[in-house]
């Protein structure tokens, strides 16, 4: 009888010692941040120091894809690890918190769980020992967060400094002998990009060089871009471009003015007052978006900076696995646009960036298809739990320590859902491969071909083109193959959640 005793014993003691080596996890996700607005991946705009840091430090994943370039899918994708058609979210629907969550596995696991920031899922967070949340999309300026117990409103503070003075706190002040998992989620830069003054005054006389697809007139595409509403031209309202209200306008007139599309703008050059319409006026809506929405990301990369200081200089970096990404990626003006939501490689792509001086190799560079399902997987593996047969991701441990697995994935499913949303956007699915990209909008019946190789720009379509047949029937072949693989039985009849989840939000509270 004594055995069994003495093994029991031998087990908990290698447990514990294999929980002591566990890495810590810090997951810092932004809303909306484009790969090409950070300097680690080339950017022709801005300069991303401490970003980049983990690029120079860790590991910059260049081929991560969001399955659904949206906000409120992607978080809940993140978190599960499942697609959206399996998740419960496949538009701005509420969250069932009673799921499965990679924070609940990590917290039963013996993780300290935090989630402070941004949250947009309709519902309260779940599994976390501590959080601090947002109301919904919540305010750039006097920010306001809430607890399980209450709430409190950070005066005349700016939001991204709230959030990362609330996670260095909950890294301080965490319990010893735990690892910890944390979730910083920064709302900058997500529209309105309200910059904080310091930065507002550096960007508002910068020169924003204009992407090459800004003039995109979509010849070849399908009708999804033209019916686009979220054109730098035309779809930028007086607010997004800080414009300034009448005097003695109040109420909802004020409001409309406000959510005005203005077609002209009269504004002052050199001290002389111009009206600027057409093309004068879209190069400039482009250089207003621009500025602000690259002043808010100057604030996140100081948050970077921030808890980079903090690990080193209490000797939690080198077993801290730090990651930099963003729900999903943005036009920056490129197509015309500025928003996500489509398939195209801008909002597709996100940024990806893994520093773990203990597990990765500093400088390298991974070429491996990743997808935001398969974050959950991955924090599971790196804590040592196992991953649950019902997550559809694959961990990336294998390929944070330089090993892609021969098998890795060689193409990607995506599907679109939140038809016509607040942008007309059609809903979509799609497949694509490390050289090709098919579209199928599948309400019209049109379709899109890319050659990545190319065309990576994606201006030229392919489809129903001679000489491109034998590709369309694979990539076709292949999106039905994934799709079924996937499980997702649905004949994209609708664009409506599945039964059993709340019908779209506009204004997620939280609660
Ligand atoms: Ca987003």
């Amino acid at each position: 009888m004594r055995l069994p005793v003495l093994t029991i014993l031998l087990t908990v003691l290698a447990g514990s010692a294999a929980a002591a080596d566990r890495p810590n996890i810090i997951f810092i996700m932004s809303d909306d941040h484009a790969a090409h607005a950070i300097s680690a991946y080339g950017s022709r705009v801005n300069t991303t120091p401490n970003i980049d840091r983990l690029a120079r430090e860790g590991l910059r994943f260049d081929n991560v894809f969001v399955t659904n370039s949206i906000c409120t899918p992607s978080r809940a994708a993140i978190l599960t690890g499942q697609y959206a058609h399996r998740n419960g979210v496949p538009v701005f629907n509420r969250f069932d918190s009673s799921r499965q969550t990679v924070a609940r596995l990590l917290q039963a696991g013996g993780y300290h769980t935090g989630m402070i920031g941004k949250w947009h899922l309709g519902s309260d967070p779940a599994g976390f020992d501590r959080w601090e949340i947002l109301p919904g999309q919540g305010a750039y300026m006097d920010p306001v967060l809430y607890t399980a117990t209450g709430e409190k409103t950070y005066r005349g503070r700016y939001v991204t400094d709230v959030i990362t003075d609330l996670a260095l706190d909950f890294i301080r002040t965490r319990p010893a002998g735990k690892p910890f998992f944390l979730m910083m989620h920064h709302k900058a830069p997500h529209r309105h990009w309200v910059p904080e003054e310091k930065y507002r005054t550096q960007f508002e006389n910068r020169w924003i060089p204009e992407p090459p697809t800004l003039w995109d007139a979509y010849a070849t595409r399908t009708d999804a871009l033209r019916e686009n509403r979220q054109r730098v031209s035309a779809d930028l309202t007086r607010r997004d471009l800080k414009l300034e209200p009448p005097a003695g306008l109040a109420g909802p007139e004020r409001e409309r003015w406000l959510s005005t599309r203005p077609d002209e703008v009269t504004v002052a050059i050199g001290g002389k007052t111009t009206t600027l319409t057409g093309e004068a006026l879209t190069r400039w809506k482009y250089q207003r978006y621009m500025q602000d929405y690259l002043a808010t990301v100057q604030s996140v990369d100081d948050s970077v900076g921030r808890v980079l200081g903090l690990l080193d200089a209490t000797g939690l970096a080198k077993n801290t696995i730090l990651i930099y990404t963003s729900d999903q990626g943005f036009f920056l003006g490129d197509h015309g646009m500025y928003d996500k939501r489509f398939m195209y490689e801008e909002c597709l792509r996100m940024p990806f960036l893994a520093r773990w001086p203990a597990g990765i190799k500093a400088g390298a560079v991974a070429r491996a298809m990743a997808l935001n399902v398969d974050f959950a997987p991955t924090f599971l593996e790196a804590a040592g739990l196992p991953v649950p047969a019902d997550m559809q991701g694959r961990s990336l441990v294998p390929v944070l320590h330089g090993r892609t697995p021969a098998d890795w994935r060689t193409s990607m499913y995506y599907r679109y859902y939140h038809d016509p949303g607040d942008h007309n956007t059609r809903a979509h699915y799609g497949v694509r491969t490390a050289t090709h990209k098919l579209i199928s909008f599948w309400k019209s019946g049109q379709w899109e071909l890319f050659d990545l190789v190319n065309d990576p720009g994606e201006l030229h379509n392919l489809y129903g083109q001679p000489g491109h047949e034998t590709i369309t029937a694979d990539l076709k072949a292949e999106l039905l193959r994934l799709k079924q693989a996937l499980g997702d039985e649905d004949q994209f009849a609708t664009e409506q959640p599945p039964a059993g989840v709340d019908g779209p939000v506009a204004k997620l509270r939280g609660r």
